[in-house]
């Protein structure tokens, strides 16, 4: 009967589903968002004590289901319901509160969306996953340091509501559940959640590597900061000398491609020192190396993409001195040190 595709694990017990719209703190004029509110257990519980309920939920049947549910009650009237994949939703209406027992597979991409809402709700009472709760709460060092990790803490104080078993569900998943409890930071932090979100993508990549390895190391993040760069420095008037490289630079260029390789070399072993690599596939990589430099197809990289290394250099070896640390080491203070450097320099991420 139910689609566990789609993370259809209903809520059985009466006295959870109650503690959970209890600590979400509802007063009478709050509307609440509730993503995927299957048969309504909970949204029943949700209209005792809220204005008005925007239910999301993907599967059609359900929202057959729970439209029958409240047809001809008081309630009706301040329920609506929108049919549809909730991460679809170009933008998602008004809310004060968000409410959800979260299907399984969308708990990463809704938490992001929903700490980047601005204006943001006043709260969020959320069923997870037990280990993906524990992300949340994750502190650097530890296994489960994540981008996500960053984000939710930087946004947002969270705290852990209740453990639920897996036998409060039908049919009952194969882990345990925590509710948490989301609560945005009044005033938000006077940064941009997309140039925020862009460091940290490229920070946590690979959270082991070195953020010299991330950046410098890496061609595809050098291309987009280089790309960026252009952007800002168009939008701010400042023209740029887009001549080729310098004998000197370009000579400094064969040995940053070597430098590149090694860095590759890392990321495949997924090791987190150059030392630790063994020799034979140090010997592969160098052969490697080689055929790399001896291709004539090998972008060229011009007096622009120079300045953008220079600048990058400049913020992670001087501003910054966290050019040796991982990313899965630094903290809150490291990262918003980097952007603002990174900004200084006119880097943008977004
Ligand atoms: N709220 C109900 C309860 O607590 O008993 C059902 C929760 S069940 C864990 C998750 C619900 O989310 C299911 O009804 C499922 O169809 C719906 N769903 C799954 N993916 C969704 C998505 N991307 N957008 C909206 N709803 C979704």
């Amino acid at each position: 009967k139910f689609n566990t595709d789609l993370g259809q694990h209903i809520l059985k017990n009466p006295g959870v589903a109650q503690a959970i719209v209890d600590k979400a703190d509802l007063k009478q004029s709050d509307i609440v968002l509730e993503v995927g509110p299957g048969t309504g257990n909970l949204t029943t519980k949700i209209l005792e004590k809220a204005k008005k309920v925007i239910a999301c939920e993907a599967d059609p049947r359900m929202a057959a289901e729970i439209t029958k549910r409240f047809q001809g009650t008081p309630a009706q009237k301040r329920l609506e319901i929108i049919l549809g994949d909730v991460l679809k939703h170009p933008q998602l209406p008004y809310f004060d509160v968000c409410i959800s027992n979260t299907p399984y597979q969308i708990s990463s991409p809704l938490t992001f969306r929903l700490l980047a809402l601005s204006p943001a709700p006043r709260s969020c009472v959320l069923m997870f996953q037990r280990e993906f709760a524990m992300r949340l709460f994750a502190q650097p060092g530890t296994k489960l340091y994540s981008r996500l990790s960053v984000n939710a803490q930087m946004w947002a104080k969270i705290s852990h509501v209740m453990k639920v078993g897996k036998n409060n569900f039908n049919p009952p998943p194969q882990v345990e559940s925590d509710v948490v409890k989301i609560v945005p930071k009044v005033p938000r932090p006077q940064i941009s959640y997309d140039e925020w979100d862009g460091l940290l993508r490229i920070c946590f990549v690979r959270k082991n590597r070195t953020l010299r390895s991330g950046f410098l190391g890496t061609t595809s993040v050098m291309e987009m900061l280089e790309s960026n760069y252009r952007t800002y420095c168009a939008q701010n008037n400042i023209v740029l000398d887009d001549g080729p490289l310098d004998p000197a630079d370009a000579a400094m260029d064969t040995d940053m491609a070597a430098d590149e390789q090694d860095d590759e070399m890392e990321a495949i072993m997924d090791v987190d020192d150059e030392d630790d690599v063994p020799d034979f596939f140090r010997e592969e990589a160098d052969k490697k190396a080689k055929k790399l430099l001896g291709n004539p197809n090998r972008k060229k990289k011009g007096k622009v993409s120079e300045l953008v290394r220079q600048k990058v250099t400049k913020v992670l070896i001087e501003t910054t001195e966290l050019c040796e640390k991982r990313a899965r080491m630094c903290d809150e203070g490291d990262f918003l040190k980097l952007l603002y450097a990174f900004n200084q320099e006119g880097i943008h991420f977004s």
